[in-house]
């Protein structure tokens, strides 16, 4: 079981799979006003830099849960390097109706929403892990402005206009739940660029080192076009937010 390989391809080198550099992470770690021993847990945990380094920054302890076998082993490897692997574990599995047994004071999930079947679905089920009281943090896309096309919004990777939000509208969203939004940082287009313009040269490296692999044909067609793509589409239309969010 795991993810398709394309991502473990493209993604190889990333320590964070979202649209959030270093130091976006570190704001946010910051602006949580995390307590020395609060529980985090990370559904969608992926290399698991949000676990390892607020365990480092802030003494957190945690558990954090993806279905990349190579995404959790890069996490495990992370936490040695940091030496904080005595306080965050990484399962490698399905975080669908993942419900932990130690109530967390933060519950996140950045970038992998489809795990609750959307928006509420996730903050649904990230609500069963937290404590009264505690934070659950989402991050996800919304519109920076309203694709004119649906065919722009299907080169930003969308289905359709009607999959994301205004910001505004996004942030209403999360009131019509029953919760208020206590915190937020938002990515921007450069940091945009850390995410999408990394894969480009680990897909090109990857290619020299791998010629005749199956995947080799759909690594060479992405390389090819994928920037132009996101120039043109995603890196204009799409904003992507983490959304810190307390129980009214
Ligand atoms: N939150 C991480 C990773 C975001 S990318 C970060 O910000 O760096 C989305 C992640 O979701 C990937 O690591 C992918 O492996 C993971 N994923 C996808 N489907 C999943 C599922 N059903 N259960 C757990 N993880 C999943």
């Amino acid at each position: 079981m795991d993810i398709p390989r394309i991502f473990n391809v493209s993604e190889s080198a990333h320590r964070i799979h979202n649209p959030f550099t270093p130091e976006k992470l570190a704001t946010l770690g910051a602006a949580l006003r995390l307590e020395s021993g609060t529980r985090v847990l990370d559904l969608g945990s992926g290399s698991g830099e949000l676990l390892c380094t607020w365990a480092r920054d802030h003494g957190v302890v945690g558990t954090g849960v993806d279905l990349s076998e190579l995404f959790t082993e890069q996490a495990r490897r992370r936490a040695e390097g940091l030496g904080v692997a005595d306080r965050v574990e990484f399962i490698h599995g399905d975080a669908a109706g993942f419900v932990s047994d130690e109530k967390a004071g933060v519950a996140a999930c950045l970038g992998a929403t489809w795990i609750g079947g959307g928006v509420a679905g996730t903050i649904g089920l990230l609500a069963q892990s937290l404590r009264p009281g505690g934070i659950i943090l989402v991050g996800e896309p919304y519109w920076r402005k309203l694709p004119p096309t649906e065919e722009v919004a299907r080169g930003c990777l969308a289905g359709s206009v009607s999959d994301f939000l205004l910001l505004p509208d996004l942030l209403a969203s999360f009131g019509r739940l029953g919760y208020d939004v206590v915190e937020m940082v938002l990515a921007d287009q450069d940091s945009w660029d850390r995410y999408e313009a990394a894969k480009w040269l680990t897909m090109r490296r990857w290619l020299e080192d791998n010629p005749d692999d199956e995947l080799a044909s759909d690594v060479r067609a992405r390389l090819t076009s994928e920037p132009g793509r996101y120039a043109a589409c995603t890196r204009e239309y799409l904003g992507w937010g983490v959304f810190a969010l307390m129980a009214r």
